[in-house]
Formats: C-alpha cells, sequence, structure tokens
C-alpha cells in the first residue's frame, strides 16, 4: 500500500500556532516517507463550524507551503459513515449528557464511561435518540512512534460510546474511522490530545475489518500558564499574521525553534525535511 498521511483540521475557527505547527509536523511526517500528504476537512458538526474558517485554513497552509495531493471534505458524503455505522452492532439511546453523568462512574478527571443503561431499555422508536455502539469487551493497545505502548480497557474506561448524535450528525471516532481507511491512510501524526481517542478508534477499525494505521502523537503547545493553545482562549490567529504581511519563512522558523530545532531566522518548510527524517532515525522525543 502507498505509505499515505494526513492533516483533519475542523473548521471550527481560525488556525492558531499550535494547529500550524501539528499541520506542520504531519506534513514534514508525509514528506520524510515519501508518502502521499491529504488534507480533510472534519466539518461533520455543522453546529461548531464557523463560516470562513476553512478558506482560512486553505489559506494559511498554502501560504506556509504546506502542500497536498488530495483534498476531502467530510460533509461532501454521508453515504460512507451511514454505510459503515449499519455494519456496527449499536443500539438508540436518549441519555441526557446529564442523566450519562449521573449513571456513570466518572473518576476524578476521567471521561464519564457510560453505563449501558439503553442497551436493555432502548428509547420508543418515535423518539430522536443517538446511536450508540455495542463496544467490544477488552484491552485496546497500540505502539505510539512517540508516547510508546498505550492501552485502553474500552468497556472499564470508556463504555458504549455514540457513533451518531440525536441530530443526525455523525461522530468524530466514527468518521475519521472510515475516512483513513477509504483513502488509504497509513500514517497519523496529530496531536497527543487524541491519544485517548486511539484505542476506540482502532476498535471501530476491527470491527468495521480496517487496517490499523501506524500513529504518532506530537505535544501541543502550550502558552504561559502551560494552557494549550485553543482557539476560544484567543489564541494569535495564523490567518492574522498571513493577511499582516508576516513573512511565512519567518513563522517556520519559530515553529522549527518550539521544536527544539535551531534554524536561521527565514526558512521554508521542505528545508525541514532533513531535520524531521533525522528526528524519526534518532527515535528522538519532541
Ligand atoms: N479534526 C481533529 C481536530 O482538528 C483531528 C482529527 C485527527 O487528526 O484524527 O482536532
Amino acid at each position: 500500500m502507498m505509505p499515505t498521511g494526513r492533516f483533519a483540521p475542523s473548521p471550527t475557527g481560525r488556525m492558531h500556532l499550535g494547529n500550524a505547527r501539528t499541520a506542520l509536523l504531519a506534513w514534514l511526517h508525509s514528506r520524510a516517507l515519501g508518502a502521499r500528504h491529504l488534507l480533510r476537512i472534519e466539518d461533520l458538526d455543522t453546529t461548531r463550524v464557523r463560516p470562513g474558517a476553512e478558506e482560512d485554513i486553505l489559506r494559511d497552509l498554502e501560504w506556509l507551503g504546506l502542500t497536498w495531493d488530495g483534498f476531502s471534505r467530510q460533509s461532501d458524503d454521508l453515504a460512507p459513515y451511514a454505510q459503515a455505522l449499519e455494519r456496527l452492532e449499536t443500539y438508540r439511546c436518549n441519555c441526557s449528557r446529564r442523566q450519562v453523568l449521573e449513571a456513570a462512574s466518572a473518576p476524578h478527571g476521567r471521561e464519564a464511561v457510560y453505563p449501558g443503561t439503553c442497551r436493555h431499555r432502548p428509547p420508543p422508536p418515535e423518539q430522536p435518540a443517538a446511536v450508540r455502539w455495542r463496544t467490544p469487551p477488552g484491552v485496546v493497545c497500540f505502539h505510539d512512534a512517540l508516547e510508546g505502548e498505550h492501552c485502553q480497557d474500552l468497556t472499564l474506561e470508556v463504555g458504549d460510546f455514540p457513533l451518531c448524535r440525536a441530530d443526525g450528525v455523525f461522530a468524530y471516532h466514527l468518521a475519521v474511522v472510515v475516512d483513513d481507511a477509504r483513502f488509504g491512510v497509513t500514517e497519523v501524526l496529530r496531536g497527543c490530545d487524541l491519544l485517548q481517542s486511539t484505542p476506540r478508534q482502532i476498535a471501530l477499525q476491527r470491527a468495521l475489518g480496517y487496517p490499523t494505521p501506524r500513529y504518532l502523537h506530537v505535544p501541543l503547545m502550550t502558552d504561559y500558564q502551560g494552557q494549550r493553545l485553543a482557539k476560544r482562549g484567543g489564541a494569535p490567529a495564523v490567518a492574522e499574521l498571513r493577511t499582516s504581511g508576516y513573512p511565512a519563512p519567518r513563522l517556520l522558523s519559530e515553529l522549527a525553534g518550539s521544536l527544539g530545532w535551531a534554524v536561521p531566522p527565514e526558512v521554508r518548510a521542505d528545508e525541514l525535511i532533513p531535520l524531521w527524517r533525522a528526528n524519526l532515525d534518532n527515535r528522538s522525543k519532541l
């Protein structure tokens, strides 16, 4: 199979520097491996999509020289997600978030584990309901190229999770798995906030008979307080720099600096490929 990597932004706001750094690393990873690099716009959650955000993301990536060999937008065709959902063992559920939290065992700081209330008591067919996956029992382990071995017991730590919301929006976990498979993604480099999501996605891949890509979760950029940068938290937008005449080569140099690479004050993205390749060869941590 042709090695294939991807960057999969959600157009919920403008990209901040942390998003740009992850975009850069995903691109460097594909290029260092001689892989195809795909761009996928994850816009299924229409309640969170911001007008103009996709356009800004595309412009930002072009400005930084992070080219792509294939493009997809999840909202363009929902059929693949619906077809995958049909093949999974699911049940309808109309527990509110509050009910789930109340019924769930949620150790401090952990996600609520859904106790499966609707498994045996599904709501009447006329009521709108989410669709939950009957998560198979067992521990799912994977090897992350940076983080090492990572395991999760889905029954104990997650429970049956939703694949489609009551308003008909397909869940991120389902969409990401379907798309990585149908576009032949073999390399997933993304932010380490998604490390905990990976076992869920691997379990779905197995249930659907899809191959599991290689994973590499990279650290996120933080602010002075150590909080990860967030679109909502007012982190500087790449689009603002771009439109104010800031030079892209300078931003690339700064992003490289944040990765521990001492480079000239202005660089092109492709000049960083050997540095990332060396990082991979030395298996060094970021
Ligand atoms: N769309 C997700 C995000 O912007 C990333 C999904 C992924 O890389 O798997 O956080």
